[in-house]
């Protein structure tokens, strides 16, 4: 289906108001081909959820809004299912599809907003999971042969909020299916953030994964901004990963500043933290700002910009830069 001129405000989290010379739906791979038959070599842009997108200008190239569905077992066994999923599933709704099922290894990434095809793009990931744990392949489509192409779990170049989608084959393929292997033996992961907490309050001793989805649902939704009120993309920068040599230079002006030894004398710091303490927690600019309690999470509360956001996230770059040598990396797609 081929729209023009269609607002974006609804189809991106941010809620930013810009506009799509050309909008084409497509439900299945068919109707993917036919449309990239029709814009041929015109450079365009794929969009799922808008979750993680920050629109800067008006959307003139075309846009492709996947939307292709379905749920279907690809393989199972005693202990484990493989599902394939349509990269326009909600995820969330996946997500709940497998506690019903009692498939396991979703659960800590429950109420993560966006599609099932853009999880592999930046591999997702929530209190201690990350999705490239459960994913066997990704299906996509060569935007230039027209080729459908399966990648294997190697080939999709995991690491921290990265994959070959987001760096090496970037713009050059159309995720439509995602293959996900769940197990039937739940093992279930308490060890992050508030989730053991959780639970104890509600006193649930021996969690079900559906204990484990509700307590994460409980968590995100009293410490999140929801899309629907305020909006925001979720994180608007990764966590730094800096030397020992950078880690001891800031700790004698920043004794208490977290950091989570990673392997090869590197270690991870909370940008969160890091913007907190420059001051930004809180800080608003008429209609846009930081979150009041997220200091990681950019907002728009009602009529900003992309450029207006672009901009405060590259002060904020710059402070940090400024005040502990640490470059920080947006996590958010900016077009
Ligand atoms: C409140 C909130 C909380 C969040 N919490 C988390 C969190 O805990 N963990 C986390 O990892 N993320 C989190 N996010 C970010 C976001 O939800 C995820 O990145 C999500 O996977 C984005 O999905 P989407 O469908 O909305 O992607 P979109 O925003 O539509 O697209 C993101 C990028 O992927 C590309 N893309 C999308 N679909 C395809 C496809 N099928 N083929 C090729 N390219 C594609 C787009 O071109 C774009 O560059 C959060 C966001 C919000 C708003």
């Amino acid at each position: 289906m081929k729209e023009q001129h269609v607002a974006l405000k609804t189809l991106n989290t941010f809620g930013i108001e810009v506009f799509a010379n050309e909008l084409y739906t497509f439900h299945n791979v068919d109707e993917l081909i036919s449309i990239l038959k029709e814009i041929k070599d015109t450079p365009n842009l794929i969009l799922g959820g808008g979750s993680n997108i920050l629109f800067t200008k008006n959307c003139d190239v075309p846009l492709l809004l996947n939307r292709i569905k379905g749920i279907s077992i690809d393989f199972e066994d005693e202990n484990s299912i493989t599902l394939k999923v349509g990269a326009g599933e909600v995820w969330h709704e996946l997500v709940l599809y497998c506690i019903e099922n009692n498939y396991a290894g979703l659960e800590n990434l429950s109420l993560i907003p966006g599609r099932v095809g853009a999880s592999p793009m930046q591999n997702i990931g929530a209190y201690g999971v990350e999705v490239k744990d459960l994913i066997v392949k990704v299906e996509a489509i060569d935007k230039k042969s027209l080729q459908l192409i399966y990648f294997t779990n190697s080939e999709c170049e995991f690491a921290y909020r990265e994959s070959v989608f987001k760096r090496k084959y970037k713009d050059k393929f159309v995720i439509t299916h995602v293959y996900f292997k769940l197990s039937k033996n739940p093992k279930i992961n308490t060890s992050y953030g508030a989730i053991e907490a959780e639970l104890q309050k509600n006193g649930i001793t021996q969690p079900t994964i559906k204990d484990v989805s509700n307590a994460v649902i409980n968590i995100r939704q009293s410490k999140l901004p929801d899309p629907n009120i305020i909006g925001n993309a979720g994180s608007f920068f990764k966590n730094p990963t800096i030397t020992i040599d950078l880690l001891q230079k800031i700790i004698i002006n920043y004794p208490d500043i977290p950091h989570f030894k990673l392997e090869a004398e590197t270690y991870k710091i909370p940008a969160g933290w890091l913007i907190e303490n420059a001051g930004w927690k809180g800080k608003t600019y008429d209609c846009y700002g930081v979150h009041k309690n997220q200091a990681l999470v950019l907002v728009n509360y009602g009529g900003a910009t992309g450029k207006q956001i672009i901009d405060l996230s590259q002060a904020i770059i710059d402070d940090i830069k400024d005040k502990f040598s640490i470059e920080l990396e947006r996590e958010v797609n900016v077009f």
